[in-house]
């Protein structure tokens, strides 16, 4: 057992949390400060769904991960006052042909060579299986169905509601102000009602807000708006798993992505697109013309959805990294600060697996996952340059 640390860590949303938790199990004293009620309605986290999915293209290093996860998912939904996570299984078709080297090609390839139980699917099957997609353009794809979605809002509040009972004091309405400095050294944080709170380690979990609040991370990861929609299903029956399962749609050309409808009929849609930069404390707005970018889409894929009523709309933020992976590591400018952020639209998932990421490197252990999260220089963009644009649609660099 390593020496109990007091720990600090600001932001109550998916990192910090399982943090916490994890934390708190292995004996040391922790507390967590964020500004909102929690969980905060703000939250990436705060969502009534996230997608879980394993299928990562040729990055094997997230499709191992996500393997990991979904086998803590499952011991996790035991643990839940209902199951949050569920195993509806995945749907990737795509316009044209697989082209090697693209998205869906690698993902079958890497699912195929592991011996995963995948489905092929042609026109046929898509037109009798799935009849709300327009198997005149979506012909190629497959089922994975070990997949679906979990409650991601529901999945954090109840995790908050374990905290009192781990031991941890929660601070709600206490925002964060100012790093807490000895020379580089990191002490402590102070809070917005000037309140000094000192520690040996402090982690900084505050998901999209964490550029615009350690600046010296702007060249690293920046925060993006990514709108999601809401919209009325027409008929249960076919937007429900097994004909409506947990969707991508042509998604390495389009983004377009989205869930089942829920039993009230709720039906959520949203793009893993480039989004626009924003700064996360401003107003969040979405520009008046993206409805009319979900219905022609709708347009070509979901025909029966052309006239759905729109009944629920949000700016949710990621907080995008260079690279596009996640950001968990002891800043090395800095001793006793750990960043755990960087979520670049894809963290959810990964939840049951945070937690040992972020205590070990606390407690200075060996992690076989931290590597790939660990501190390191911008380099040229990637993939992720794709995803950043002005809110008028122009692209834009960083
Ligand atoms: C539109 C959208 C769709 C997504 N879909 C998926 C998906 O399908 N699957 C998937 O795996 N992932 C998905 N993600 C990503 C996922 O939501 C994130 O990876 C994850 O929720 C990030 O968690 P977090 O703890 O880093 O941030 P958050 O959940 O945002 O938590 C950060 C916390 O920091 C707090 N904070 C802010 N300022 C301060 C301050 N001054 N002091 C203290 N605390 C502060 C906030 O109040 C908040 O509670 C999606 C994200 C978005 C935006």
């Amino acid at each position: 057992m390593t020496k109990p640390q007091s720990i600090l860590i600001v932001g109550a949303g998916i990192y910090g949390i399982t943090a916490a938790l994890e934390l708190a199990a292995r004996g040391h004293a922790v507390q967590v400060f964020d500004p909102g009620p929690l969980p905060h309605p703000d939250a990436a986290t705060t969502d009534i769904s996230k997608v879980l999915r394993m299928d990562y293209g040729s990055d094997e290093f997230y499709w191992d991960l996500m393997l990991a996860a979904f086998d803590r998912w499952d011991e996790w939904n035991k643990g839940f006052s209902r199951p949050l996570w569920h195993q509806t299984g995945f749907l990737m078709l795509s316009r044209s042909n697989w082209q090697a080297g693209g998205f869906e090609y690698d993902s079958f390839q890497v699912a195929a060579r592991r011996g995963l139980p995948l489905e092929t699917l042609d026109e046929q099957a898509v037109r009798s299986r799935f009849p709300a997609w327009n198997a005149d353009l979506y012909q190629t794809g497959y089922y994975n169905p070990r997949a679906g979605w979990a409650e991601s809002g529901e999945v954090l509040r109840q995790l908050i509601e374990r905290c009192p009972a781990a031991g941890i004091q929660l601070h709600a309405n206490q925002r964060f102000e100012r790093l807490l400095e000895n020379g580089s050294r990191v002490g402590g944080i102070q809070t917005a009602d000037g309140t000094q709170h000192h520690a040996e380690v402090v982690i900084f979990a505050a998901g999209a807000w964490t550029p615009a609040l350690l600046p010296h991370l702007e060249d690293v990861m920046w925060a993006t708006g990514q709108p999601v929609y809401h919209f009325r299903a027409p008929t249960l029956a076919d937007y429900q798993p097994p004909r409506f399962p947990v969707w991508n749609a042509d998604i390495a050309n389009t983004g377009w992505y989205g869930f089942p409808a829920k039993d009230d009929g709720t039906l959520k849609v949203a793009n893993h697109g480039p989004g626009w930069r924003v700064d996360p404390h401003a107003p969040r707005l979405i520009p008046a013309s993206t409805e009319e970018k979900f219905r022609e889409f709708f347009r070509d894929t979901f025909p029966g959805l052309v006239d759905a009523p729109k009944i629920g709309e949000r700016l949710c933020l990621y907080c995008d990294t260079w690279d596009g992976n996640f950001w968990i590591d002891f800043d090395p400018q800095r001793p006793g600060l750990l960043v755990a952020a960087g979520d670049s639209g894809h963290g959810f998932k990964f939840a049951p697996m945070y937690g040992e990421i972020i205590a070990d490197l606390v407690e200075g252990r060996p992690n076989p996952w931290a590597a790939r999260f660990a501190w390191r220089e911008p380099g040229d963009l990637t993939h992720e340059d794709a995803r950043f644009m002005e809110a008028d649609g122009s692209p834009k660099r960083k």
